[in-house]
């Protein structure tokens, strides 16, 4: 939802077709500015360490409390690789190397994309950040499964349990419908 026109503030904000487009944008009826709003990319990492996975504790919201791995929102002028490895860093204060593309999932109901790459963890320099209460490797056996903040984070473990088995990290790109 826009409130004020950030052109020029204007608070006539209509949200309409404009001429020439099929969907629906915000357009400030002062000065005809349109305001295109589109999906927002997350992108983080699966750092593996002897086949184990490093999962951190929110410290902030939401899912406070519950385990993830680290990712964060894509900043402006950075590369998929780079936001990922400042995510990795930011809440793990890890510095993996990263292996390949892992997951993609697009969330059409919230309009997020979440992108995982598969790392190699290299040591155990990890600890706990302002972002996490708590960073660890985590065995299959011991993955705090009720305790995982999102879907996409509870596929891309999976995934990478199952293909564990057969020694073989396809990436995979899907569609994730339900929240
Ligand atoms: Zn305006």
């Amino acid at each position: 939802l826009l409130r004020y026109c950030s052109k020029c503030g204007s608070d006539q904000i209509d949200f309409k077709v404009p001429v020439d487009d099929n969907l629906k944008r915000y357009i400030c009826s002062a000065c005809n500015s349109i305001f295109y709003t589109n999906p927002n990319l997350v992108v983080g990492t699966i750092c593996i360490k002897d086949e184990r996975v490093l999962l951190c504790k929110r410290s902030i919201e939401p899912r406070f409390g519950l385990w993830t791995l680290p990712a964060g929102f894509m900043e402006n002028a950075e590369t998929l690789q780079e936001g990922a490895l400042r995510e990795t860093k930011e809440e793990t204060q890890a510095a993996p190397k990263i292996i390949a593309p892992y997951t993609a999932f697009s969330l059409t109901h919230i309009s997020q994309v979440h992108f995982f790459y598969l790392a190699d963890l290299k040591n155990e320099k990890f600890g706990p950040t302002i972002e996490s209460s708590d960073v660890k490797l985590f065995t299959k056996d011991k993955i705090p499964w009720n305790e995982i903040a999102f879907p996409t984070v509870i596929k891309t473990l999976k995934y990478y349990f199952n293909d564990l088995d057969k020694g073989e990290f396809p990436f995979r790109e899907e569609a994730l419908k339900l929240w």
